[in-house]
């Protein structure tokens, strides 16, 4: 019998560490009810419940395993636990407020508690307009009213967060349903097991700071998923901001020690306690868009959940993930594994919590990949790290192929599709940036079949930041060096020096590299439209440019494909002089954003419609980040879908965060039966 159960292989294995599981209602339930001995308990959970994958430090899960190991039952914990028939039959982190983990308020700073009890004076701080650093399954959130704009604006300014939205949390649905109108799908996210923050579009009137979410009227809403949240939301009777406690992009806080040095200077107290947190795991994003709900973020909730493989791997991998919003995924036999939300690997704390979360999952799977797959970037910490690491082999993977398969993986299609993948940036095989790319795709190899005319970025990563250059570029290019700079309000707000310095990279062709990214309109036609020279964070002049757009049917501007180059662009150059000459002449950047829109939706499906009138009717797979685009992508669905057999991202993320599986992939498939 062991033999065939080793046999059997990691996938058992990781079943037996589930993801994390919201509090049921049962258990909420017994919280609330001041007859029940769990009454005002935050660790009460059961077999349906509870955390899981965040307290597990080792296999096979049991409590010896958890981080609740040094916590002995009381008598009625242990029989509930050890009665078949009790809903807390083997429920590994079974407590009660006599035997298990226990709250504590600890005031940082000058800040001083008013009250003895912990969830009442973390309530009282709230509403009085602290911020409160919350332990949570994963990590800590920092909370605070999300009500009051002179609590946000205090939190944004000692977070050093920009201008990024904020995620809150309300109480359940129906305060949800006040905030947004709410579709059945989207409904359904909010309430599921997972909990996932969930991007909704929120009503004018919903009587929440502006502050929270500057840019756009999309606000990330989540519902509580420990009883600790709904006690706390229970006391508060308000929304509450909960973002992730750390600072710029820094991976999540976890522990009490690292919150209370990390924290001291942006929270007033913290809300902790004895129950450690073995393994980060970010709450998970998700949004609804045009009818399917998709996860742009797959993590807390999700992890380490199986995905099944259609075409098993012939070995273990280890896929390292792109650059931003980094996550790495584990492919074993006929399943695969990613791991949790890495983030932004920018940091020598992000790199750590990297090497530290592959090493978990590999402990949880008890396999160590002798196989790494990686992003063509050189640069990358995720590529450094693969090169770093012993290997029998290591697979450079294209960007925007592993967009393509991953969509192909999560419909279990082998291909070959024509993978359009569009999104900010990518590393192409020329060296230069992609991201407008139309690929014919099979596993193990793809072909570039079609492009966008690349924009130059005056400065490299400079102009990520200053859009304006970007835009510069572009009018630069669709007007033959005679645009009209000087009528334009976006470049009354850039010193004439710098303008200068700009034309000059141009002209002379000097740290100015060309880059495909459909991103890279966004942020060009936003900053043109909208009058904004810079962005905060990266892609924030681009979302202002998504949510731009006017309801309603648009007439596309005029755009052509130029076949004199290899691969065949698409030009925008005549929907730029347009644009341009419509905003000149006062049109509303609504009705601009819309014709936009508009273009690519027009432009996609055109040259989607030729590239498959000779290759037959291939599948399209819509993926890469710009694909998170509502209006782009229901557009070009619409166009297509009666013809061709669309496939889209649903648990997989159409983002970088989506990319590693479709390394992992490619990798077996370019290996084949070798290595
Ligand atoms: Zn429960
Ligand atoms: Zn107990
Ligand atoms: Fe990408």
């Amino acid at each position: 019998g062991f033999q065939i159960e080793e046999s059997e292989g990691a996938g058992d294995k990781a079943l037996s560490i589930p993801p994390d599981l919201a509090t049921c209602a049962e258990c909420e339930g017994e919280v609330f009810d001041p007859e029940n001995r769990r009454h005002g308990y935050a660790f009460t959970n059961c077999t349906a419940c509870g955390p899981r994958f965040t307290i597990a430090t080792d296999i096979p899960y049991d409590r010896q395993s958890t981080t609740m190991a040094r916590f002995e039952m009381c008598s009625d914990c242990r029989r509930e636990y050890e009665d078949s028939e009790d809903r807390r039959y083997h429920a590994q982190p079974n407590a009660c407020p006599r035997c298990g983990p226990r709250l504590r308020f600890v005031t940082l700073g000058n800040a001083v508690a008013l009250e003895r009890e912990p969830l009442r004076a973390a309530a009282t701080l709230l509403r009085s307009g602290g911020i409160v650093g919350v332990k949570g399954l994963g990590g800590f959130h920092l909370a605070c009213d999300a009500r009051s704009s002179a609590a946000i604006s205090k939190l944004r300014e000692r977070k050093r967060r920009d201008e990024k939205p904020f995620a809150i949390m309300v109480r359940n649905l129906a305060a949800a349903r006040e905030l947004a109108e709410l579709s059945p799908e989207e409904e359904a996210l909010l309430s599921g097991v997972e909990r996932p923050i969930v991007l909704l579009r929120a009503r004018p009137s919903a009587g929440l700071a502006p502050e929270l979410s500057p840019d756009t009227p999309f606000l990330g809403v989540f519902l509580p998923y420990t009883p600790l949240h709904h006690l706390l939301l229970g006391k508060v009777e308000g929304p509450l901001v909960m973002t992730s406690a750390n600072v710029s992009d820094e991976p999540i806080c976890k522990d009490d020690d690292e919150a209370r040095r990390r924290l001291s200077g942006i929270a007033d107290a913290l809300l902790v306690h004895d129950r450690e947190i073995a393994m980060r795991c970010d709450d998970s994003v998700a949004r609804v868009i045009s009818g399917v709900p998709t996860l742009m973020r797959r993590s807390r909730g999700f992890v380490p959940r199986p995905m099944m493989l259609s075409t098993p791997v012939s070995r273990p991998i280890l896929a390292c993930g792109a650059h931003l919003k980094n996550t790495f995924c584990i492919a074993v036999d006929d399943t695969a594994y990613f791991g949790p939300h890495i983030g932004d690997l920018e940091s020598v704390a992000a790199l750590e919590f990297f090497e530290e979360a592959v090493e978990r999952m590999q402990a949880i799977l008890s396999v160590r990949p002798e196989v790494l797959a990686h992003d063509l970037h050189p640069a990358y910490l995720s590529t450094r790290y693969a090169l770093a690491r012993v290997a029998e082999a290591r697979v450079g993977v294209q960007h925007h192929h592993a967009h393509v398969v991953s969509a192909m993986a999560e419909h279990g299609v082998d291909g070959p599709v024509l993978g359009i993948a569009f999104d900010g940036t990518g590393y192409g095989e020329d060296g230069a940036s992609w991201g407008g790319e139309f690929l014919l795709s099979f596993p193990e190899r793809y072909e570039r079949l079609a492009t966008f005319r690349p924009i130059r970025l005056a400065g490299g990563n400079v102009a990520m930041r200053e859009v304006w250059r970007i835009a510069y570029a572009l009018v630069d290019d669709a007007f033959d060096g005679a645009a009209p700079i000087e009528s334009l309000a976006l470049f009354d707000a850039v010193s004439g020096e710098a303008r200068g310095v700009v034309a000059q990279m141009l002209e002379r062709d000097l740290n100015a590299p060309a880059a495909h990214g459909v991103g890279r309109y966004f942020d060009a036609f936003g900053a043109l439209a909208l009058a904004r020279p810079e962005s905060s964070y990266e892609g924030q002049v681009a979302i202002a440019w998504d949510v731009a757009a006017d309801e309603g049917a648009h007439e596309p501007y005029r755009f052509e494909l130029d076949e004199s180059t290899t691969p065949p662009q698409i030009d925008l150059r005549p929907a730029v002089r347009e644009a341009v000459g419509a905003l000149l002449a006062g049109a509303s950047p609504g009705v601009i954003s819309g014709r936009f829109h508009a273009t690519l939706v027009e432009a996609t499906a055109v040259v989607t419609e030729q590239l498959l009138g000779r290759l037959g009717p291939l599948p399209v797979a819509l993926t890469g980040g710009v694909f998170q685009n509502s209006t782009l992508c229901s557009g070009v669905q619409a166009k297509l879908h009666n013809k061709y057999k669309v496939l889209r991202h649903q648990e997989v993320p159409p983002g970088d965060g989506g990319i590693a599986l479709g390394q992992a992939l490619i990798a077996d498939a370019f290996l084949g039966d070798k290595g």
